[in-house]
């Protein structure tokens, strides 16, 4: 088996290093892709440190994946040999299900198959992600991406953007919509810009003030620091749709007053806890509390035409493979303006 080179957790504690991943001999339907770029998603630090307790080593994370077609199998239509493609966090799914043809393929009946940690449909295969050099996918799960220049700043739309942007259309959120985005990080930033280009108003929730000329810049018309209780007062029944993207264990309660009577907070952030959520603020105003996960393939094509229309990329500093672990040393203190993304040529 053909092998490419990558960087991997081998463990839970120690720093990631060199690994020759192997890639599987591309088959009919396989689009072979040289990774230009990945992003570093907070979820690759949860996995990598197994704050979900699911973590298979070696492990080489990474989902947000931009990079160009060197090589395509014979019944591949979607892209072609010196395109550019992307690869988010799936990989494959059992692609008949409900969920699969209506192509939310990350609702899966069965499963859907991640782009790391994880294993092939043939349930023994790993997968290995995009800390590496090449990649193999089938083409459903591959996304087309328009020619441009700052192609690091594409590739967190592929996790980041999607996330934010999902769970936005699903609520309709549009022109006149009072929006909250909690936590300003990879995929915060992005929930702010698209929600602004959708036509919301939106409020930020931090829990610092460091990000506050950041947040106005990307498109908040309010910042709220949440641990101030007067800050958060103000805001009482004042929003329509929150999404909460933070990675930690955090007050849900208080942020769930902010809501108006049938107001919707939508959880995508996975922290390694449970919350706790108390039913009062709940039942008190008719308060809904849901989950969204990433985004359908269909629906990463629109939000990639989406953010190309709107002229929307991410805030990035980029990195080299060298630089990983400094990196999630960054992440995990709320530190990065306002995705990590790999040079994937430093990988040699
Ligand atoms: P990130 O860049 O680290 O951003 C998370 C933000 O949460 C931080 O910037 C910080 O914002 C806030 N935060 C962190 N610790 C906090 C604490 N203890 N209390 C309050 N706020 C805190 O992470 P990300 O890549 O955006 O990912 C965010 C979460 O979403 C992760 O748990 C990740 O696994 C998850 N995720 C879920 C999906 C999905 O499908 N649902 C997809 C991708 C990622 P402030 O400094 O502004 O407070
Ligand atoms: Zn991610
Ligand atoms: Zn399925």
């Amino acid at each position: 088996m053909p092998t490419t080179k990558a960087y991997a957790a081998f463990d839970n504690k120690s720093p990631l290093r060199p690994f020759e991943a192997p890639r599987r001999d591309p088959r009919a339907g396989d689009v072979t892709i040289d990774v230009l770029y990945c992003g570093i998603c907070h979820s690759d630090l949860h996995q990598a440190k197994n704050d979900w307790r699911n973590s298979k080593y070696p492990m080489v994370p990474g989902h947000e994946i931009v990079g160009r077609v060197v090589a395509v199998g014979n019944k591949v239509t979607k892209v072609k040999p010196g395109q550019l493609a992307g690869v988010g966090c799936m990989v494959d799914s059992c692609r008949e299900c409900a969920a699969c043809t209506r192509g939310l393929e990350q609702y899966c009946e069965k499963r859907n198959t991640q782009t790391y940690n994880d294993v092939e449909r043939d349930g023994i295969t790993p997968t290995y992600g995009g800390y590496s050099k090449r990649i193999v996918v089938e083409e459903r799960f591959v996304l087309t991406i328009a020619e441009q220049t700052k192609l690091e700043a594409v590739a967190p739309l592929l996790c980041a953007g999607i996330t934010t942007y999902s769970p936005l259309r699903h609520w309709k959120v549009g022109k006149g919509t009072r929006v909250g985005v909690v936590g300003l990080g990879g995929l915060g930033h992005m929930a702010v810009k698209i929600a602004a280009a959708m036509g919301a108003e939106v409020t930020l929730f931090s829990s610092s003030d460091r990000k506050r000329d950041d947040a106005k810049r990307l498109g908040a018309h309010e910042y709220v620091l949440s641990s101030d209780s007067a800050q958060m007062r103000k805001q009482s029944k004042r929003l329509d749709f929150i999404i909460d993207t933070v990675s930690a264990e955090h007050d849900i309660a208080a942020l769930l007053l902010t809501l108006r009577l049938d107001g919707t907070m939508v959880l995508v952030g996975a922290p390694e806890r449970p919350l706790a959520l108390p039913a009062f603020p709940l039942l008190m105003a008719r308060r809904s509390i849901a989950g969204s996960g990433i985004g359908g393939i269909p629906e990463t094509q629109e939000m990639l035409d989406f953010c190309a229309e709107h002229k929307l990329t991410a805030d990035v500093e980029v990195v080299s493979i060298a630089q990983v672990n400094e990196a999630y040393q960054r992440l995990a203190k709320a530190d990065v303006r306002y995705r990590f993304v790999i040079d994937n040529a430093t990988l040699g």
